[in-house]
C-alpha cells in the first residue's frame, strides 16, 4: 500500500495512481492519522514517497519505530521520479506541487499550469481561474467560504498596490 505523505493540498493536484491521501493539514497530523488507520496496513508492505524524500523518510522512520516491519520509501522523492521515469511508463498523474517560484511540475519537470491563490496559499489550476469563485488575490475555489468580509477587502486592497505597483513598473521599463 502506497501513502503520500504530503499535504492535502499539494495531494490535490497530482498523486500517483492508487495513492492513499491522509488529507493532512501538515505533516505533525501523520502521526494521529497512522493511529487511526493502522489496522488497514496490517500484514501489508507499505511504501510511502513525497517531494523530496525528506518528510517520507521522516515517516517511515515513525513506522518502524511504530512496529511496521518493512517500509520502503521514494528516493529522492516525485521530483527525482518525475525527471529519471519517461512519460510511459510513469505512474505518476497531473502536477506535483514544488515550493518554488514554478509552483508545480510535471513530468521531466516540465513548468506545470497552477499559479498560488495569494489568499490562501493554495495551487490553483486553468479551471479555478476560470471558476466564477476565483479572484486575483483574493479568493480561489478551495477557499472562497474561509474568509470575512474584512479580510477579503483587505486582500483586495493589497490586490490594488500590487497592480498599481505593477503599472509603476511597467511604466518606469517604458522611460
Ligand atoms: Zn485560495
Amino acid at each position: 500500500m502506497v501513502i503520500d505523505t504530503r499535504n492535502d493540498y499539494e495531494v490535490s493536484i497530482g498523486t500517483f495512481a492508487g495513492a492513499i491521501n491522509p488529507e493532512m493539514a501538515g505533516f505533525r497530523a501523520f502521526p494521529g492519522w497512522w493511529a487511526q488507520n493502522r489496522d488497514r496496513f496490517q500484514g501489508k508492505r507499505v511504501a510511502m514517497f513525497c517531494t523530496g524524500g525528506i518528510r517520507c523518510e521522516k515517516a517511515s522512520n515513525y513506522l518502524l519505530g511504530q512496529g511496521v516491519p518493512e517500509v520502503l520509501h521514494l528516493k529522492g522523492g516525485i521530483l527525482n521520479y518525475l525527471e529519471q521515469v519517461p512519460r510511459a511508463q510513469s505512474r505518476w498523474q497531473g502536477e506535483c506541487f514544488v515550493f518554488d517560484n514554478r509552483v508545480a511540475v510535471g513530468h521531466g519537470l516540465a513548468p506545470g499550469t497552477h499559479t498560488i491563490c495569494h489568499a490562501c496559499g493554495r495551487p490553483v489550476g486553468p479551471e479555478g481561474r476560470a471558476h466564477p469563485d476565483h479572484a486575483e488575490g483574493i479568493s480561489c475555489p478551495a477557499c472562497i467560504g474561509e474568509f470575512t468580509e474584512a479580510d477579503r477587502a483587505r486582500f483586495a486592497e493589497r490586490q490594488r498596490q500590487i497592480r498599481l505597483a505593477r503599472a509603476r513598473g511597467t511604466a518606469h521599463l517604458a522611460e
